[in-house]
């Protein structure tokens, strides 16, 4: 198994998802708390902005039985 001591696991390269600075250890994967809290708050909107309610399955009103 060959070693490559000049290859060190380096701290991940990606930017912070959401504004693209470098990513703080502490804080990772993003670059500050704000960060961290600014993509915690899209997660929740996300989430709650689901539909609920509404289904396909929901009762149709009686029509065509009701001719008088
Ligand atoms: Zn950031």
């Amino acid at each position: 198994m060959p070693q490559e001591p000049g290859k060190i696991v380096s701290p991940s390269p990606r930017p912070c998802p959401v504004c693209g600075k470098p990513v703080q250890f502490a804080f990772r994967p993003f670059c500050s708390a704000a960060c961290t809290d600014r993509d915690l708050h899209h997660w929740f909107a996300g989430t709650y902005r689901l539909p609920a309610g509404d289904e396909d399955d929901a009762p149709e009103p009686e029509a065509g039985e009701n001719m008088s």
